[in-house]
């Protein structure tokens, strides 16, 4: 494709991201398509010319669209948010534009300078200790990965990364909420300790990690021959939002030389309101910290921030620099690769940038509060009415209800449950997700939409009554 095509075809696409954005909540928020139907659609064997690309763009509405789930519609409550923005999308253009592999200061030397303004931008918007320094991966769960094999790495000194973890003969425990993401126990598979030294610890009734149920299973562990390396605590845990006390946490973790990470993956960005920092009280006392701006900090994913306090534990743990790799002439560059996992970087601090320049930390922490006040416009309106249950409290912008309706029977309320959300989700009208809170099945509600206002979540609202008494 020459320029001048580039040049028509990208402003024809920009007209179209426009008019999607400003009308995507009158399409349904997530598609109504059987599984394969989108593969059938699409030729098994590859072109063996090139096609012309109105051909590839009609296709791209007729048979991708069809199968989209709209994580932009303003209606869109299901799982945490994925929101973005237009000066998200506009970086990103840029981003691709450019095609930087951004692993080292001299393969991009802004990226990185600009990624570590970025993050410092962050850390002071969020209050986070000073000592911490950071860094973007791509998700939560490879920081996770990351903070997972520095804590191997202290509990066997460093002997871990040389012989690998058999040979070390130790056996390592990583703690965390029975609540926590998944991601945690994938990344104990991952470095090594295996799934089955993954204790997941008991949550109280308001889905904190339970303390003395930690304390316990590390004395329990320490006094097996077995070392306590790494205690995750969970600020707004995925189900229900759950909330650890970080402090206490990490003060156990402490104790017994644990490496204390902490995942606050969704709940992070509510650290930019003053009045929700004290969710974070503790934060000083932990390793490793992560918080994903592609949740609900208006960022394209993938930008997930990475705090860690001692930065020469991590490169440690993940930095090897052969020849090919070396920054010559320019030392004491930093070269981003050797705080990650992956060796390859997207230039992801430029979408960040752009946010938080478009936006400002006020017109950010104004977005973020109006979530957060209509999800407890959404909790009251639900709790007050009979035959809903508020099942898990409000965390922020996060809670869970069922329907109950008068003489329906506990062991049907799950499968009630289940088809009512299936009903609400097939009207395309709105998206839910489920979870279950003390083995019952309940719908989340949570907010987190870019553009989601009051008149979205009152017609949820009226869908879910509507369509719970349609099938009482
Ligand atoms: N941690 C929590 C609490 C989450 O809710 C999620 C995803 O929803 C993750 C980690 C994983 O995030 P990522 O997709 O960035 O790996």
């Amino acid at each position: 494709m020459d320029s001048e095509t580039f040049r028509r075809h990208a402003h024809e696409l920009v007209d179209w991201m426009a008019d999607y954005m400003a009308g995507v909540e009158n399409l349904p928020v997530r598609p109504q398509v059987t599984p394969g139907s989108i593969a059938a659609q699409v030729p098994t064997e590859p072109p063996a010319r090139g096609e012309p690309f109105e051909a590839i763009f009609r296709d791209f509405q007729d048979i991708v669209m069809p199968g989209m789930t709209h994580w932009q519609h303003p209606s869109f409550f299901a799982y945490f948010p994925a929101n973005t923005s237009p000066p998200s999308v506009l970086a990103e253009m840029l981003t691709a534009t450019l095609g930087a592999q951004c692993m080292l200061w001299q393969t991009s030397p802004a990226a990185t300078e600009l990624e570590g303004r970025v993050v410092e931008w962050l850390a002071r918007a969020l209050d986070l200790p000073t000592t911490f320094s950071g860094s973007i991966q791509a998700s939560a769960s490879e920081a996770t990965l990351a903070a997972l094999l520095m804590a191997r790495e202290r509990a066997t000194g460093c002997a871990s990364n040389a012989a690998g973890l058999a040979q070390t003969g130790q056996r390592l425990a990583v703690y965390c909420s029975e609540d926590a993401h998944s991601s945690i126990e994938k990344g104990a598979r991952i470095a090594g300790f295996g799934a089955d030294m993954v204790r997941k610890i008991p949550a109280d009734a308001d889905r904190a990690v339970r303390l003395d149920a930690l304390e316990a299973a590390i004395r329990q562990d320490v006094a097996a021959g077995i070392t306590p390396a790494c205690v995750i605590a969970c600020i707004g845990g995925t189900g229900t939002g759950g909330m650890d006390d970080v402090w206490a946490v990490a003060q156990i973790a402490r104790a017994h030389g644990a490496f204390v990470h902490v995942d606050a993956a969704w709940a992070g960005s509510a650290l930019l309101l003053p009045e929700w920092r004290h969710l974070a009280d503790g934060l000083e006392l932990a390793d490793s910290f992560v918080f994903n701006p592609h949740k609900w900090l208006l960022t394209n994913f993938d930008c997930s921030a990475h705090f860690v306090r001692e930065p020469e534990a991590l490169m440690r743990t993940l930095s090897l620099v052969p020849e090919y790799l070396r920054t010559h002439g320019a030392d004491g560059v930093t070269d981003y690769s050797n705080w990650s996992v992956p060796l390859g970087r997207r230039f992801r601090a430029l979408k960040l940038w752009f946010v938080l320049r478009s936006y400002g930390i006020e017109g950010l922490q104004d977005i973020l509060r109006r979530h957060i006040d209509l999800a407890g416009k959404a909790h009251d309106a639900l709790k007050v009415e009979p035959d809903f249950e508020i099942t898990s409290p409000l965390k922020l912008a996060l809670f869970t209800f069922r329907h109950r309706p008068a003489g329906m029977e506990e062991g049907e309320l799950d499968a009630h449950n289940e088809t009512l959300l299936q009903r609400l989700n097939e009207t395309g009208r709105a998206y839910f997700t489920q979870t279950r809170v003390a083995g019952r099945y309940v719908i989340r509600f949570q907010v987190g939409q870019t553009n989601t206002e009051a008149r979205h979540v009152d017609a949820a609202l009226d869908l879910i009554r509507e369509t719970a008494r349609g099938l009482a």
